[in-house]
């Protein structure tokens, strides 16, 4: 009897808002997964929970700053892809966090890199790269060949993880790729995350007379999608024959402050509730960005077509939904 093998895939930052979709589209395609956090606690489990999967996934502790323990995983499973997706991910974070932002997200890809390399192990790589890299862009939209001009630590990290995945693709003919993304949400996107805030707080605060909302600058524009939506494409990515890497984007920008005057208009709150604070204001910011997804459509066959307002009107709905629940327990 044919039978086919099952997929290994492994998942690092599966606790995470895309490691959380990126397995459930994995799993409905029969793959075994194994989730790498750096602590196994239950409430790492959360975001896999709310999507009723965590009991279908093997989950291992793995500090990937230590190749040793990364080489020792990938000899226990064997796994056919790796999708990189850990990394302190807060750009603002990495302001008051140089070193460990740094150092972690470089150093683990490098890791994972080196430990497939001394395996010799025909194991395909997913490297979670960002539009973040491109900075202080002079022309739009970002293709994959736009220099770089990076505006904060978690940039700069992200940037060199890019070309380690580049360099290890061309000087050992590993297949390893980037997926440059850009700003995608969804409700499970970690609390603190600009979209997710304007949501949370506002939904909560909808008849609290004492709230405002406070922001930094909103007037900046960024290129906004749908996380369940653009966990495909990393999928797809490491579906085709030969390992390259892709802009994955919606196309266009809008600024943060059309973000929260459309979602204050939804809830019926008065405009007069956004505060700006100096605080929240970062030494550098990219003004506006958006790329060019037709290389990922046309040689991946990603299909990607949402007005981020859309992406807003179901997010608006999960968060009430949310609150309204939380508030009956
Ligand atoms: P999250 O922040 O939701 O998840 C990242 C995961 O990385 C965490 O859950 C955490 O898991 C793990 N992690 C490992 N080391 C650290 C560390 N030092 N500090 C904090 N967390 C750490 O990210 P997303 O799911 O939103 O994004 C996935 C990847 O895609 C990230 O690499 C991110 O930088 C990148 N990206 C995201 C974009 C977005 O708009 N969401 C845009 C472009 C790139 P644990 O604690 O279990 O180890």
């Amino acid at each position: 009897m044919n039978k086919t093998k099952l997929k290994t895939a492994f998942i690092t930052g599966i606790s995470g808002q895309d490691g959380a979709y990126l397995s459930k589209l994995l799993l409905e395609k029969n793959y075994r997964i194994v989730g790498i956090t750096r602590n196994n606690h239950a409430e790492n489990l959360e975001k896999l929970k709310q999507l009723h999967i965590a009991d279908s996934i093997i989950m291992e502790e793995c500090d990937l700053l230590d190749i040793s323990s990364v080489i020792s995983l990938i000899n226990k499973y064997m796994p056919d892809e790796i999708y990189n997706l850990a990394a302190q991910s807060s750009v603002g974070l990495s302001f008051k966090q140089p070193i460990g932002t740094i150092n972690f997200n470089i150093v683990s890809v490098l890791n994972l890199l080196e430990a497939i390399r001394i395996i010799k192990a025909d194991i395909r790589l997913y490297q979670a790269s960002s539009s973040e890299m491109y900075g202080k862009v002079t022309e739009l939209p970002v293709t994959i060949n736009t220099p770089m001009h990076p505006l904060s630590p978690y940039a700069i990290s992200k940037a060199s993880a890019h070309w380690i995945v580049v360099n290890y693709r061309e000087s050992y003919g590993l297949y390893a790729c980037n997926g440059v993304l850009f700003n995608h949400e969804s409700f499970l996107r970690s609390n603190g995350f600009f979209v997710k805030k304007v949501l949370q707080e506002t939904v909560r605060n909808q008849n609290n007379s004492d709230w405002v909302l406070k922001v930094g600058s909103i007037d900046i524009k960024r290129d906004f999608g749908y996380s369940p939506n653009y966990v495909e494409a990393m999928w797809l990515m490491l579906q085709v024959e030969n390992a390259d890497d892709f802009i994955i984007c919606s196309g266009k920008s809008i600024t943060l402050r059309s973000i929260i005057e459309y979602v204050f208009a939804k809830l019926n709150i008065s405009i007069d509730k956004l505060v700006i604070d100096d605080n929240f204001i970062r030494p550098t910011d990219i003004e506006d960005i958006y790329g060019d997804n037709s290389p990922a459509k046309d040689k991946l066959g990603w299909k990607y077509e949402l007005d981020f307002f859309q992406v807003l009107d179901i997010l608006i709905e999960e968060e009430i939904a949310s609150f309204l629940k939380e508030s009956h327990e």
